[in-house]
């Protein structure tokens, strides 16, 4: 049965946001998700029915022409799943300018103008979803081995809070953590699989459906400490 919902989901590519859209088909959404290289996402165009849209996430031209290619386009769901972990080496000693700030445009500065750019196509009792990481609770020591990504998803928490202050939304905002998954950045020795990760995010954002607030949880629903 067609669930007549839409969902966008940023970097679809692999990995997580790839299993978010194949979880999303499964249950009858349409799906349109993005990819920064559509010759390298043979995976997501080979599933049927999704609409494959290129975004560089911190383009601003680039984020200029997909909203007007998804103008008067709604959606029940808004995902930001795009992330990168930054340089191989994370002490601060070695860290460069240029690597540093690409792995906070990207993981804290552009989900967050990507929501900016599409939060009033959002339906009001839509969801709104960024791909955060329990590393980016500053109150756990988990993660300080690679410092610099954990502190850049803890400027994203920061920056999620900052938007929901300044622009109060209605629908339900999410910063979620999928838990350890294996994926090109989780790695082999990952906790959990995609299928798992993408199941209870899935379950999570239907729960989560007109209960508006923010909330920072996993894919078990499980509350998580800013
Ligand atoms: P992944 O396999 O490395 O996939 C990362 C995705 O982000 C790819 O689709 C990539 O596209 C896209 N991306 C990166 N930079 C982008 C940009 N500037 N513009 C647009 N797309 C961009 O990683 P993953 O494990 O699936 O991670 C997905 C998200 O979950 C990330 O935000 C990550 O921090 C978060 N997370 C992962 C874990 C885990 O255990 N795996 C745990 C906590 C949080 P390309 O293919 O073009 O590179």
């Amino acid at each position: 049965m067609p669930s007549n919902k839409t969902a966008l989901i940023i970097g679809a590519s692999r990995g997580l946001g790839l299993g978010l859209v194949q979880r999303l088909l499964e249950d009858n959404w349409k799906v349109i998700a993005t990819v920064r290289d559509a010759a390298k996402a043979s995976d997501l165009a080979a599933l049927p029915g999704v609409q494959v849209e290129t975004l560089e996430m911190n383009s601003g031209s680039q984020l200029d022409n997909l909203q007007q290619r998804l103008q008067g386009q709604t959606f029940d769901l808004l995902f930001v799943n795009a992330g990168v972990m930054g340089p191989g080496d994370q002490n601060p000693e070695r860290a460069q300018l240029a690597d540093v700030g690409n792995l906070f445009m990207t993981n804290a500065v552009s989900p967050i103008r990507v929501a900016q750019r599409f939060a009033s196509q959002l339906k009001a009792d839509g969801v709104l979803a960024f791909m955060s990481s329990i590393l980016g609770s500053i109150a756990i020591p988990d993660g300080s081995e690679i410092c610099l990504y954990k502190a850049s998803k803890a400027a994203l928490n920061s920056m999620i809070n900052s938007f929901v202050t300044l622009h109060q939304p209605a629908q339900t905002v999410l910063a979620m953590h999928p838990g350890w998954v294996k994926t090109d950045m989780g790695g082999e020795n990952a906790e959990i699989d995609v299928l798992t990760s993408t199941q209870g995010m899935l379950e999570q954002i239907k729960a989560s459906t007109g209960k508006g607030g923010l909330h920072f949880i996993n894919y078990k629903g499980e509350s998580l400490i800013w």
